[in-house]
């Protein structure tokens, strides 16, 4: 929160950073909410904005990082929408006046964009495969909701024709409980294991090692 002049008067600037490299859809809906809350906690709010990682940003050494994050205004939006927040609002009132739970199983929208931190207790009665389909490398979720239907859990239930090379890799070495390796480890992983901070680059929440880096 940033405080500004205003007609003479203090109001504030909100500008929510995140760790991407982009703006989501669902930092709009944050940042939406968030203007809600403080507009009606009565605070002068001016503007918000969202900022993120610039990943064409270079760091220039000396601990510079002018020009890191990249922000994007989103005040006209966000003030925009306070229809919509006050009907997510009414929508969970409604539910949570309820006398029992809404009767909804554990699906996709459990982990999107994040796991959500009920998912333990809404999966107490599902089957606990000891190898779980999800561990599969980018298994599309379609075919693993068609394998739920099915009553298939379990990676070794998997039939191989779903699979492509690398997800078949996981399940066989998986089902095999061995590890797996390889010596066609490209060069530069190699040069990375050996040399870490040579090679090193900037992760969302961490500096940057070196000038002449680009975050990734
Ligand atoms: S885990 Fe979360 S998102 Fe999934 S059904 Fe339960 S409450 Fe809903």
């Amino acid at each position: 929160m940033l405080p500004e002049q205003k007609d003479g008067k203090q109001v504030w600037r909100m500008i929510e950073v995140k760790s991407s490299t982009s703006v989501k859809d669902y930092h709009r809906d944050d940042v939406t909410v968030q203007a809600f809350v403080a507009q009606s906690a009565g605070v002068p709010l001016e503007a918000i904005a969202l900022a993120h990682i610039d990943s064409s940003w270079i760091y220039p050494g000396n601990e510079d990082y002018q020009g890191l994050l990249k922000e994007n205004d989103l005040t006209a939006e966000a003030f925009s929408r306070t229809d919509e927040v006050k009907g997510w609002i009414a929508q969970a009132q409604s539910i949570a006046a309820e006398p029992s739970e809404p009767a909804i199983g554990t699906g996709d929208h459990c982990g999107t964009p994040f796991e959500c931190g009920f998912y333990d207790y809404c999966s107490r009665d599902e089957p606990k495969p000891e190898h779980p389909i999800n561990w599969l490398p980018r298994f599309s979720s379609t075919k693993e909701k068609e394998l739920t239907i099915k009553g298939v859990y379990d990676l070794k239930d998997v039939p191989d024709n779903l699979l492509n090379d690398k997800q078949q890799r996981v399940k066989d070495y998986t089902l095999a409980n061995e590890v797996f390796s390889t010596l066609l480890v490209p060069q530069q992983i190699w040069l990375r294991m050996i040399f870490p901070p040579i090679f090193s680059t900037l992760k969302p929440s961490s500096s940057p090692y070196l000038s002449g880096k680009v975050p990734v």
